[in-house]
């Protein structure tokens, strides 16, 4: 679903754009919609970017942020007045609508056109536009080929790369996802070009960790990581009262799965965290062993081959023993995995 040039004829008339992005969002979910929106804004449109919940304070240095409404129920009215007033709205780096929480019914009601720009498997059918290619590493790559093929390329100034290059950086991984492909190593290039710090910006995203988050990991790496290598499967599980005894706060277990992954031998990991209204669980794996399968099949989620990510309603015990009993289901899979 490439619609670019349908998107290029919608904006050819000034427009009043929200850009959304879904709930707990991360730099490919900031900086693709900042980017997108500092883009808009240079072609003469008014933007709003609206989040679902809050977003890491280390992401607060990107350009646009300060006038990011972060949705909580005192601005409610505001949010779906903004929504009634808006012609397009896009939605970046999510494919169904309940991921964005109390945003998705507004979203659905709205009479704006909407335009998906996401690199998520299986989409849902609610957006009027898409530009959408499962292939692509980040949707800040998108956002760029759309920049691109729109002819506005020397319009992407440093504020506009550092947005789109924190996106592409953050969701290869660094640059050592599969996904990092040519096309990625030349977006990189391109941005790079533009002059922007390349080292700062990893810096002000992965080392600028709060001493409170620190001690998290350190808890949950000395206490709560669990292996079992009959499934080649490592996870941890976090209970409320453990978040709030570490003073956690948004994006602070984010990444932690990924220590899980990293185990010797490990080809699928799992945290489990109880955020209160549900059990959020996110899933990585390595190699041909897909994580979406496991998350949509058993725990109402979807994502990626090797990054994925569910819920459950049960509690935080019960939700451990219904994994550990799909497992096996799973071994044979997963012992072949290397
Ligand atoms: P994370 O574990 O980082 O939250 O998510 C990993 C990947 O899975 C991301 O691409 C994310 O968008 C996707 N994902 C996470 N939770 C869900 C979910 O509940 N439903 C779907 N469809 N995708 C999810």
């Amino acid at each position: 679903m490439q619609d670019i040039e349908a998107i290029g004829t919608l904006l050819k008339q000034p427009q009043t754009v929200l850009i959304t992005t879904h709930q707990n969002p991360d730099a490919d979910a900031m900086g693709s919609s900042l980017g997108l929106a500092g883009y808009l804004k240079k072609k003469g449109h008014r933007v709003t970017v609206v989040t679902p919940t809050d977003y890491p304070t280390g992401l607060h240095w990107l350009s646009g942020n300060d006038d990011v409404i972060a949705f909580e129920e005192k601005v409610r009215v505001h949010v779906s007045r903004l929504m009634e007033e808006a012609g397009v709205i896009f939605c970046l780096d999510f494919s169904s609508l309940d991921r964005i929480r109390d945003l998705g019914p507004m979203v659905r009601q709205s009479r704006a056109t909407k335009v998906l720009i996401d690199h998520h498997l299986e989409p849902e059918a609610f957006a009027d536009l898409a530009y959408w290619d499962p292939t692509a590493a980040a949707t800040a790559q998108l956002v760029f080929n759309l920049i691109n093929r729109l002819g506005d390329k020397a319009l992407i100034d440093i504020s506009i790369a550092e947005c789109l290059y924190a996106g592409l950086m953050t969701d290869t991984g660094s640059f050592r996802h599969p996904s990092t492909t040519g096309d990625v190593h030349r977006m990189a290039a391109d941005l790079v070009d533009l002059h922007i710090d390349v080292s700062s910006i990893h810096r002000r995203i992965f080392d600028n960790t709060s001493l409170d988050k620190l001690r998290l990991l350190g808890y949950v790496l000395n206490e709560k990581l669990k292996v079992r290598p009959e499934y080649k499967f490592a996870y941890i599980t976090l209970t409320a009262d453990e978040l709030k005894r570490f003073r956690s706060k948004t994006g602070d277990t984010e990444g932690m799965v990924n220590y899980a992954l990293s185990v010797e031998g490990v080809v699928m990991a799992a945290i489990l965290i109880d955020r209160g209204e549900e059990i959020r669980m996110s899933f990585r794996s390595i190699g041909e062993f897909s994580v979406r399968e496991l998350a949509s099949t058993h725990f109402n989620g979807g994502g990626h081959r090797n990054a994925a990510g569910g819920r459950s309603s049960l509690s935080l015990e019960e939700t451990e023993q219904h994994l550990l009993a799909v497992l096996p289901q799973y071994q044979q899979q997963l012992l072949e995995t290397v």
